[in-house]
């Protein structure tokens, strides 16, 4: 089970192309200038099945993931078993935003577990003095988008650019 605050299908801000977003509920981070304070309180959240939230990801044909919140690596037991599972079962790519830095999630054998199972983590806390609405896909400047598979190659943090 995951404590879920919402999912949002056809999302076109959390990632490239439309995406089916899970926004996970609790965040240890709070970040001053936090555009859902309500996400920190894990209890905020509903309890959802793998099998409900996949059967969602599935009717959603053209849509990749996104793991937002809140931030996922609180509950990143089940986050892991979340994106084994859509690895398993489909084709679509998963990004993954969190408060913690790319440098921290490697160091840490618990937060790590997610990373060979997601294309893109966006990093870092929001920092509301370096916010940006032309930075795309993120909220302030100092959160990469990193390529993960890229960057456990290489042993160190690749930037991710899209594709044309
Ligand atoms: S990491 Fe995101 S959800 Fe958590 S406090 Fe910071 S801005 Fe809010």
């Amino acid at each position: 089970m995951i404590s879920i605050l919402n999912i949002v299908e056809d999302t076109t801000v959390d990632g490239p192309g439309f995406r089916t977003a899970i926004y996970a509920a609790g965040c240890p981070h709070r970040c001053k200038g936090c555009h859902n304070p309500q996400s920190w309180d894990i209890s905020n959240g509903t309890l959802w099945t793998f099998d409900a939230i996949m059967e969602k990801i599935k009717s959603a044909e053209f849509s990749n993931v996104t793991f937002s919140g809140g931030d996922p690596l609180m509950q990143v037991e089940a986050f892991t078993e979340l994106a084994k599972q859509i690895r398993r079962q489909t084709r679509k790519t998963i990004w993954c935003y969190t408060g913690y830095l790319y440098e921290e999630i490697l160091a840490s054998s618990m937060l790590s577990q997610i990373l060979p199972y997601i294309d893109v983590l966006v990093d870092g806390p929001f920092m509301e003095m370096l916010y940006d609405e032309t930075y795309r896909f993120a909220g302030s400047i100092n959160q990469r988008i990193i390529n993960v598979p890229t960057s456990i190659v290489n042993k160190q943090p690749v930037l991710w650019y899209p594709e044309f």
